[in-house]
């Protein structure tokens, strides 16, 4: 066969797990036959349970990605759980939101902690292993419309997501001949406490719709697909792209 999307005996973290876009992909990816290291603050009952029912294997690490601290944590427990890392998601991410002139320093901080800092620091130390044993890998960092577009009071986000696309493209730059793909989705508008407050918001929630062209928010359950792809020896020769999932809203 000259490609596959099967990813049956592979093992994928996937941070952020709990909720919304991060449980989507996770549950997507055992449906593909991954097994899956949900790593997150909370509980990730819900997930284990969906991934369960996919015939999955699931292993939870608890850990707050606001700091450096449980890195090396999430890697060894991921690492004995599975055997090895064959796919990394860079899914755990926060906003705020509060005119640029009024933004504070510490929501500045917290967002580019977990967004763009912790992001890296996880790459490198789960790229280590997948180099190390020359096995390569899939690294997929969810980005955001953001990579591409200002916004607007969300600065730190904006900074973050616009940061990660480049990030997305330097370590495919220095991984791709090693063996890893390095790629990036950038998810549109979907219902998830991410985008709570603008659904909350007739005015925004008006306006943001009528410029979707699939005439709908996202459902978390749309972005499972891309994000098998990206994990699949079918996207083999894929390296450093930002894949849209958007409902055609780039494309407006
Ligand atoms: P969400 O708020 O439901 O999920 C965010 C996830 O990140 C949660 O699992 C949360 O526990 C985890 N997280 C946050 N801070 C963490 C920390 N310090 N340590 C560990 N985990 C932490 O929102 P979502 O929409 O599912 O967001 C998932 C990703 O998708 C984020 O990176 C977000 O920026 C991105 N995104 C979402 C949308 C959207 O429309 N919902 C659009 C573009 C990008």
């Amino acid at each position: 066969m000259p490609f596959s999307f099967d990813l049956t005996g592979k093992n994928a973290v996937v941070t952020g797990a709990n909720t919304g876009l991060g449980q989507a992909i996770a549950v997507a990816l055992a449906q593909a036959g991954a097994s899956i290291v949900g790593v997150g603050r909370s509980s990730m009952d819900e997930t284990e349970r969906l991934c369960r029912e996919a015939g999955a294997g699931f292993h939870a690490v608890q850990a707050d990605l606001s700091n450096l601290e449980p890195i090396e944590r999430i890697v060894t427990e991921a690492v004995s759980a599975g055997g090895r890392i064959d796919i990394l998601v860079n899914n755990a991410g926060i906003i705020r939101r509060a005119d640029a002139i009024d933004f504070t320093e510490q929501d500045w901080d917290d967002v580019m902690n977990v967004n763009l800092k912790s992001t890296f620091f996880l790459s490198q130390a789960v790229a280590k292993t997948m180099l190390a044993d020359e096995g390569g890998g899939k690294i997929i960092n969810i980005a955001s419309l953001l990579s591409f577009q200002g916004g607007i009071r969300i600065p730190s986000y904006t900074a973050s997501k616009s940061g990660l696309a480049g990030l997305t493209r330097l370590l495919a730059c220095e991984w791709a001949a090693k063996g890893i793909n390095v790629n990036a989705i950038a998810p549109g508008y979907f219902v998830t406490n991410n985008t709570e407050a603008l659904r909350a918001d007739p005015k925004r929630r008006g306006e943001i719709l009528a410029r979707i062209p699939a005439g709908r928010w996202g459902d978390p359950g749309d972005l499972g697909g891309a994000a098998v792809f990206l994990a699949s020896p079918a996207a083999r020769y894929i390296h450093g792209i930002v894949l849209p999932v958007d409902g055609g809203w780039l494309a407006r």
